[in-house]
């Protein structure tokens, strides 16, 4: 039996305060995975604060051309916002692809990003795990590994972070707007998430009582040359072994831009710019790709169990640009294109 405290925001700033005043407490939004977390003895907060009535559930154009996504707005209604589905749909597909349609109906933006590690050991309290229970070890480098990282791995964790959504909004420069006790500030979405080097227990550089109040969109969605692939052991309900979220601008037979990110396989989405550049200035076909799937993949590193993972991302990779490249998302074959 956990004895916490429940108490409900009214406010942005009470949410803050509250949580500033209690360094044990923890937020709750739609409670998928922080109440299954307690159920299973795995987080313990003094004090539950929850957000779920704040008025942070729409979506609006912002003066920029872009949107901006209130952190309360659940993955079913932002999947089908029609500006999504029309204008990036990079991301409409990601949230789709993930969890079930009961979940998205109750899972919410900020705590998707927010979500923990599905790293079988860190729900398991009888054995060591440094992203729980820090300095107690890593159960998995040795252990049964076939869900875990393969990039930005530390000798103290090796755990993916396993949203969908994220990749898509690591491809379109998502950023984030958190306000804490000291006010508010805007995080790029690359520097949101954290990779494990020796302090796995921290999975983002949020800071103490900060909460997120919106994500916001750049206006370019990639919304004609897009692909969210999604590579798992059976088709819905399942998290991904790897997942690739790709948006292209193309030039004729040229690609003009080129992004990237993988899911499935870092601590964090694993976005690549290095990689994108190869793909600038060049004919989109399978060369071209196979050699961006190189680079993304130069230091990956497998644990054993996982190790097929990368010859899996590289060909997911290759397929998932190729789909983009020739506008058809969701194809499932792999022709040549060019
Ligand atoms: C069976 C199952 C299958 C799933 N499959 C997938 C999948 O395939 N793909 C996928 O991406 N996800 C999957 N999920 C995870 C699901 O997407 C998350 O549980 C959900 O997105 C969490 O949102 P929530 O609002 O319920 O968060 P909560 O459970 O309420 O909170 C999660 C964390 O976020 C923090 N938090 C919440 N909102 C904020 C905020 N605004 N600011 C700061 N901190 C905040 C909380 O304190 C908590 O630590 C699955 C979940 C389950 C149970
Ligand atoms: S990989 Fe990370 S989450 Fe998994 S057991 Fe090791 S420290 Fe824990």
């Amino acid at each position: 039996m956990i004895d916490f405290q429940y108490a409900r925001a009214g406010t942005v700033a009470d949410a803050v305060r509250q949580a500033a005043e209690n360094p044990g407490a923890k937020f709750v939004a739609g409670g998928t995975n922080l109440v299954d977390l307690m159920k299973m003895d795995v987080e313990r907060p003094a004090k539950l604060i929850d957000i779920s009535r704040l008025p942070l559930d729409t979506v609006e154009e912002s003066a920029e051309g872009g949107l901006r996504i209130g952190a309360l707005v659940r993955n079913t209604d932002l999947a089908y916002h029609p500006v999504i589905e029309r204008r990036y749909p990079v991301l409409a597909s990601a949230l789709l692809a993930g969890a079930s349609q009961q979940l998205r109906n109750m899972a919410s933006v900020g705590g998707n990003m927010l979500q923990r590690t599905r790293c079988a050991y860190f729900y398991d309290i009888a054995t060591p795990c440094n992203k729980r229970e820090p300095s107690s070890g890593c159960s998995a480098i040795d252990g049964l590994n076939r869900m875990n990282a393969i990039l930005g791995t530390s000798e103290a964790c090796i755990s993916v972070h396993p949203s969908d959504m994220c990749v898509a909004l690591a491809v379109l420069e998502a950023r984030v707007r958190v306000t804490g006790p000291r006010g508010e500030r805007v995080v790029a979405f690359s520097d949101f998430h954290r990779l494990p080097e020796d302090t796995p227990q921290r999975d983002t550089n949020l800071e103490l009582a900060e909460l997120v109040t919106s994500v916001e969109l750049p206006a370019q969605g990639f919304a004609t040359n897009y692909t969210y692939l999604k590579i798992r052991d059976r088709l819905s309900y399942a998290f991904a072994l790897v997942s690739v979220a790709v948006g292209l601008e193309l030039d004729g037979d040229t690609i003009k831009d080129a992004r990237l990110a993988l899911g499935g396989v870092a601590h964090k989405p694993w976005r690549d710019v290095e990689a994108e550049a190869t793909l600038r200035g060049r004919s989109p076909n399978e060369a071209t790709f196979a050699e961006a799937a190189g680079a993304v993949l130069r230091e990956a590193r497998g644990f054993g169990h996982n190790s097929f993972k990368i010859d899996l991302a590289h060909r997911a990779i290759v397929r998932a640009l190729s789909q983009a490249a020739r506008g058809t998302p969701q194809s499932q074959s792999n022709k040549k294109i060019a």
